[in-house]
């Protein structure tokens, strides 16, 4: 089973079972509301998901028509984004709380893409913070 939450901790979530594939979505929606390069996105069945937690703290935000993102009230975590009539609900995979063994698939919406950001290019990595020096 698969656990999630947002940032403060108010609203958490449980999946039963993985699903996928995971794909990064870098689509001008994905990165306004995430404030991001892209929303990494796993979607799992509807029938599988439910909130276990705070459900009354979520809010939400119509991005296209009937298209709803789900977010905490009080902290702002997108936790997922779902389209009712459809059968999946898309996890933020940044709120989930269990390790998971899948890996993400493919970048999708590159055409919308922030200009300053290619998952091809090589970047440094550090443990923690870039060093100050
Ligand atoms: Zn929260
Ligand atoms: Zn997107």
């Amino acid at each position: 089973m698969l656990t999630g939450s947002c940032l403060c901790g108010g609203v958490a979530y449980q999946v039963d079972v993985a699903s996928g594939p995971i794909v990064h979505c870098h689509c001008a929606t994905c990165r306004k509301a995430h404030g991001s390069a892209f929303s990494s996105v796993m979607p799992v069945p509807r029938e599988h998901f439910r909130w276990v937690r705070g459900e009354a703290l979520l809010s939400q935000f119509e991005s296209s028509p009937g298209k709803f993102r789900r977010f905490c009230s009080r902290c702002g975590s997108q936790i997922v984004a779902e389209r009712p009539s459809q059968p999946n609900v898309l996890l933020r995979l940044g709120c989930l709380d269990t390790p998971i063994a899948d890996r993400p698939r493919a970048h999708i919406w590159r055409s919308d893409a922030a200009p300053w950001f290619d998952p091809k290019d090589q970047v440094a990595e550090f443990p923690e913070g870039f060093p100050s020096k």
